[in-house]
């Protein structure tokens, strides 16, 4: 079987990998397609898709816009997305400023609660990208403030956690048009981030569907056999396109290992990928 992974972080935004070397690793690893899809940028993609020309594996390009949303984390994965489309480059831009404006304060609260770090050691860590939480969890490490990656986040990053801080973000059907303004097609992420139960999962899709979804993340790292079962029939039920991917972030989430997720609980068929190309033919060529 040909196997794919159509979610994956590189240095753009808080992977620890460069997009060659994630290309390169998606090789070893044997995939034939690989969906490049960074938080809020597509700085990455440029570099992904050359490389992904010249060692011949499939680079689709894509994005992961972190969506309003409460209780829980919406992401909207957008694929197939033309990376220079004026308006999308251009909310883009917003949506790194409000990165920009939010990670020193974070570093204030962090100090506040005692630890000792600088901006500029978040920067350092972040590898040139964009700097996202994980990069905050990953000095927290180095400096032994915390055990772990986790800790980090549970005692202090996560949402209302000491050391959180909240950003703009784009509403879901602002995330879900912005992503077909680049010509691309909208996909919720892990659904089961949101903070809902499998009756206001369902509920939530069918209101995102009303506003343009296109697809689901059926397939992924943090998926039983349960999630993955209520993600089918959603999708079915809705003629969703259903997706995969690892959500890979290299040494960030060291848990997760790329195209086969969290102790080799994933393997994505390549067949969804030519499902989801032809939903999106359909999309931006309507005849
Ligand atoms: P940011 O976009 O900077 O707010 O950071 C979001 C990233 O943090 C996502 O890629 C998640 O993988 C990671 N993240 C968010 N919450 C947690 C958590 N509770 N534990 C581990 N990683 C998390
Ligand atoms: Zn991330
Ligand atoms: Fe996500
Ligand atoms: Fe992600």
């Amino acid at each position: 079987m040909d196997r794919i992974d159509l979610h994956t972080h590189t240095t753009a935004s808080d992977g620890t990998l460069r997009p060659t070397e994630l290309i390169k690793l998606a090789l070893n690893v044997g995939l034939t397609a690989l969906g490049v899809t960074d938080h809020d940028t597509v700085d990455g993609l440029d570099e992904a898709l050359r490389t992904g020309r010249d060692l011949g594996i499939e680079v689709v390009p894509g994005i992961e816009i972190s969506a309003e949303f409460k209780p829980g984390t919406m992401h909207v994965l957008g694929y197939f997305v033309q990376p220079d489309e004026p308006v999308f480059a251009e909310k883009l831009r917003v949506l790194q400023e409000a990165r920009r404006t939010r990670n020193p304060r974070i570093v204030e609260k962090l100090n506040a609660l005692g630890f000792e770090i600088t901006m500029e050691e978040v920067a350092a860590v972040a590898g040139g990208g964009q700097v996202g939480r994980p990069n905050f969890a990953r000095v927290m490490l180095d400096k032994g403030y915390v055990t772990s990656m986790d800790e980090a986040f549970d005692r202090y990053l996560t949402k209302g956690g000491p050391a959180y801080v909240d950003k703009f973000r784009l509403s879901p059907a602002d995330s879900i048009e912005l992503i077909h303004q680049a010509r691309g097609l909208a996909v919720l992420a892990h659904p089961f981030t949101l903070g809902l139960d499998a009756p206001g999962i369902q509920a939530l899709v069918a209101d995102l569907v009303g506003q343009g979804l296109d697809g689901l993340e059926v397939y992924y790292s943090e998926h039983d056999e349960s999630k993955t079962r209520t993600c089918l029939d959603l999708a079915a039920r809705h003629g969703l396109a259903v997706t995969g991917g690892s959500d890979f972030h290299g040494d960030n989430k060291p848990e997760v290992a790329l195209g086969s997720g969290i102790e080799g609980n994933l393997a994505i068929p390549r067949e969804l990928l030519e499902a989801l190309r032809r939903k999106w033919r359909e999309a931006v060529n309507p005849s």
